[in-house]
């Protein structure tokens, strides 16, 4: 059935150079795009210039205003044993401040060791690293590693990367707000420095930072194809563009940018055949704290989603995942998709998030997933290159954002014209015993946001 739509995408895109031309001119022409920054504006008129020249019908710049924040100057300094400074970056929203304390090093921060460290917290500068705790069944977000620290008493952070490369591993302390201590970054080899300075003695470190929290704007670019009077569903496709102010921000997310536009791209010329409507979305301000995609569910609560697709991470390597969101019934819809599209490096499951773009709509009931590249370039690390300084255009293969650009429209074209779909809405409470079965409610507590059915309002 969708033979001929499938040949014509997958022609224009493989034969196609715009994705890349379209990373490369959003990289070099507006840096990092880092979250109610200038360049994240100049970026969004950009991008929404784009997707009209890409064949949207309807576009628009939807602005909304948010807490931002500035890097200025951070410094770290070893006081005991030894007097000796530290490279180290500020984490975005590490507020003003200057704190001297015992360091308290919890090695990858299983609970476990938070709570056997417990009493040593008190009144300490925690370290952490960035690592994925052995013999623990799920990740560790930084946001939930801090939490817990600042929950014990502790005075000061430090995000230590995991991997060796000398490179701090940035993203935003807290979610849309200001840090309640100084949290900073620093390498796995400074780190390892400083627990060698303290083997034998107590380690006593000091953070003096200094950083702006302001209220800033921030776009969200808007894109529409498709849509018949026999429907008034939509399905949204989107990914964040803003970026890290130390990065080019290519993969991460300039990359899945590029595979929304160019899934709109190669779909525009079918817009006749898609009977729901399809919405792609340029997130701004996810990395600090997925305000962009939080503002746009919000605003449009009364309306039908059908379905929501992020593109967070696409494009940036092999070994595609379609990841639901707490859609377990879902999978077999998706894999029976995939079989019959003959995407033959593809996998389908069901693993909930709380930390890209989807969340904000997975969490209202929509039913939502997010595709991403497993296998992301050479750095050994579970985020590649991301968040630190050389999350740059170098690494990006083109022939991979071309693959992800066919998946999506290829997708998103049976989404569109499937007479009903098997994706159903949840109610609130179904997603708040779905987000406490997983000991996420917890999670979200320690973060400081919100838990979905609890909400004051
Ligand atoms: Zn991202």
């Amino acid at each position: 059935m969708f033979a001929d739509v499938d040949r014509d995408i997958v022609a224009d895109l493989y034969l196609s150079r715009s994705g890349m031309e379209f990373l490369t001119q959003l990289v070099d022409g507006f840096g990092s795009r880092f979250g109610g920054s200038e360049e994240e504006r100049r970026a969004s008129e950009f991008i929404e210039e784009q997707f009209r020249q890409a064949g949207a019908d309807r576009t628009y710049r939807e602005s909304f205003t948010c807490p931002g924040w500035k890097r200025k100057s951070t410094a770290l300094t070893v006081t005991a044993p030894v007097d000796r400074g530290m490279d180290c970056i500020a984490l975005p929203y590490c507020p003003s401040g200057e704190v001297e304390a015992p360091l308290v090093y919890l090695g990858d921060g299983h609970p476990q060791t938070y709570e056997d460290r417990k009493e040593d917290m008190d009144g300490a500068i925690v370290m952490v690293t960035t690592a994925t705790p052995s013999f623990y069944h799920r990740t560790m977000h930084r946001g939930e590693k801090l939490g817990r620290a600042l929950e014990a008493g502790a005075v000061g952070f430090i995000w230590m990367r995991g991997e060796p490369g000398g490179l701090p591993e940035t993203g935003s302390a807290r979610f849309g707000r200001a840090c309640e201590v100084p949290a900073i970054s620093v390498s796995y080899e400074t780190g390892h420095e400083m627990l060698r300075l303290g083997s034998e003695d107590e380690l006593r470190v000091r953070i003096e930072s200094s950083n702006e929290v302001y209220e800033t704007t921030s776009y969200n670019v808007v894109a529409e194809i498709g849509g018949s009077e026999d429907s008034d569903e939509v399905i949204i496709v989107g990914g964040h563009y803003d970026g890290h102010d130390i990065s080019q921000s290519a993969a991460d997310n300039g990359a899945g940018v590029a595979v929304a536009l160019e899934a709109l791209r190669a779909l525009a010329p079918h817009a006749d055949s898609l009977d729901r409507t399809i919405r792609f979305v340029a997130f701004a301000q996810e990395e600090m704290g997925l305000m962009g995609s939080e503002y746009h569910a919000g605003q449009n609560e009364e309306e039908s989603v059908a379905f929501m697709l992020n593109l967070d991470g696409a494009g940036r390597g092999d070994r595609c995942q379609l990841v639901l969101q707490g859609w377990p019934e879902a999978v077999r819809f998706f894999n029976d998709m995939t079989h019959e599209m003959y995407e033959a490096d593809m996998s389908v499951g069901d693993s909930m998030s709380l930390y890209s773009d989807m969340y904000p709509f997975a969490r209202r009931g929509i039913p939502a997933a997010t595709l991403r590249s497993k296998r992301q370039g050479t750095s050994g690390a579970p985020r590649g290159w991301g968040h630190t300084y050389w999350d740059s255009l170098d690494k990006v293969n083109e022939r991979f954002l071309q693959m992800d650009a066919a998946r999506v429209a290829r997708i998103v074209a049976r989404l569109a014209s499937m007479d009903e779909l098997p994706l159903h809405q949840k109610t609130q409470k179904e997603m708040g015993e779905t987000i406490r079965e997983l000991g996420f409610d917890l999670v979200l507590r320690y973060e400081g946001r919100t838990v979905p059915g609890e909400e004051n309002c």
